[in-house]
């Protein structure tokens, strides 16, 4: 349970990258800023947090399980906070989605903004009430360069982060008479498992029906540039998570 002083931070998807390493920054602040409230879908998957946070798991660090998909699971998480008083919200469970569109399902589709769009959209409901109430809250939305700028083949996940960033342009303006912020931070390549797949799914991806010039581009042109890019400017998701803890500071 939160000590007095201390600001109750909730984050989405800590089971890996980046969303395990703002939980662990903020766990372990030598002021104890912070009580994180760390959730994953699966709390199976939590050995690597458990591990990353060392004596601040069960101090400063709580583990709660949490499906952002699920209408359930979100209200009975934020019920499980004392008094439902969350000060920071940070939105970071996302999915990727690679191909052609001819290649992916509506379903698939739905998946991505069921997750990156409606799982955003559910937490800020459940916490929002409170923070106005309150007159004080923190809402953190972790969303892309290609929330800024669409990439070829990657159609969908760009919509679900570009939705988000209208979303949350929107709703911050509705929110500052209440002196709740809404923040938005937009990552170029971080070195995590998301980047993995993606690299994997590029190798194992077929192009039926794709224009040709386009797959030659993606292929020739747009891959080994960004892998180079990667190589020479990747993130890790220690920097994001600093600079998630400025953001929210
Ligand atoms: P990871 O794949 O390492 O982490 C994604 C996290 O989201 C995992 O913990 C995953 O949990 C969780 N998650 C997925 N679906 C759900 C769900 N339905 N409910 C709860 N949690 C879920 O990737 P990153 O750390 O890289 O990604 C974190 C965020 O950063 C994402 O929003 C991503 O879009 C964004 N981002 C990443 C970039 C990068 O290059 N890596 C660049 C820009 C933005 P599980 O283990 O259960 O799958």
């Amino acid at each position: 349970m939160a000590s007095s002083g201390q600001k109750v931070v909730l984050i989405t998807g800590c089971s890996s990258g980046i969303g395990l390493q703002i939980a662990v920054l903020l766990a372990k602040d030598e002021k104890k800023r912070y009580h994180v409230i760390a959730t994953m879908r699966d709390v199976k998957k939590k050995d690597k947090l458990v591990e990353a946070a060392g004596d601040a798991y069960g101090k400063t660090l709580t583990l709660q399980p949490l499906d952002v998909c699920s209408d359930n699971s979100v209200r009975q998480c934020i019920n499980s906070v004392k008094d439902r008083h969350i000060d920071i919200l940070i939105n970071n469970a996302g999915i990727g989605l690679l191909g052609p569109i001819e290649s992916i399902s509506v379903e698939e589709m739905k998946r991505v903004f069921e997750t990156n769009f409606f799982g955003v959209v559910r937490m800020i409901k459940e916490v929002m009430p409170d923070m106005k109430k309150r007159r004080s809250g923190h809402i953190v939305v972790m969303s892309s360069v290609m929330g800024l700028q669409g990439v070829v083949f990657n159609d969908v996940y760009t919509a679900s982060k570009f939705a988000m960033e209208g979303f949350c342009e929107s709703l911050a303006v509705q929110l500052l008479k209440f002196n709740v912020n809404v923040s938005m931070i937009e990552p170029g390549p971080v070195h995590t498992e998301f980047e993995t797949k993606m690299m994997e799914d590029v190798a194992k991806m077929e192009y039926p029906g794709a224009d040709a010039d386009t797959v030659r581009y993606f292929k020739d042109v747009y891959i080994p540039s960004s892998t180079d890019i990667f190589e020479a400017m990747g993130q890790t998701p220690e920097d994001i998570a600093k600079c998630t803890q400025k953001v929210i500071e």
